[in-house]
């Protein structure tokens, strides 16, 4: 069997990154492929009901996965002969238990294109999401705007809900801000 493909979007939040996978299901879907679109079981900011939803509210049908249990995604793909897998919010899986799920996946021929935080609000990396855009065919870098300064923002900046790093909020909790102007939250 053929080596299917990894796509990678990495970016902060606001860069565009849920909007582009949406953009992918709906042109992959429309070429007649089998898609999964999953999600962590963490996040559900904008949705109650397991859907792939952007800033702007667009929504594209998704399932919750564990984000703990990777390996369910095996299971999902065999059970419905799914050819793509699309995963949001990459950032919040386990890193170690999923570059390997990831990769059997490649090797069973199902395509692959997963988005997240490369860095968290402490610039420091987060989840398996630069480890699995090394890997990557296709590693595309999406910039937010700044908000302090209206340049293109690499960063995702805390300004509230405290230090952790595993905590989902919007526009409350987080702003986009390129490295010049990105402060680490404090508390
Ligand atoms: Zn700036």
């Amino acid at each position: 069997m053929k080596k299917a493909i990894l796509t990678i979007f990495a970016g902060p939040m606001y860069s565009g990154k849920t909007t582009k996978l949406i953009k992918l299901a709906e042109v992959l879907e429309a070429k007649g492929q089998k898609v999964l679109t999953v999600k962590p079981a963490i996040d559900t900011r904008y949705s109650k009901k397991p859907v792939l939803a952007s800033h702007d509210l667009k929504t594209v049908k998704a399932a919750f996965v564990d984000m703990n249990k990777p390996e369910e995604l095996l299971k999902m793909a065999e059970k419905d002969h799914i050819n793509h897998i699309i995963i949001d919010e990459l950032n919040f899986f386990h890193k170690t238990k999923t570059i390997p799920v990831i990769k059997k996946l490649l090797q069973k021929g199902v395509g692959m294109t997963g988005a997240g935080l490369a860095y968290d609000y402490r610039k420091k990396p987060f989840g398996p999401t630069l480890k699995l855009g090394k890997m990557a065919k296709h590693l595309i870098w999406l910039y937010a705007i700044c908000q302090k300064c209206g340049g293109p923002a690499q960063h995702t900046e805390r300004v509230g809900g405290g230090t952790g790093q595993v905590v989902v909020g919007a526009s409350e909790m987080y702003i986009a801000s390129c490295s010049k102007c990105h402060r680490v939250y404090r508390g």
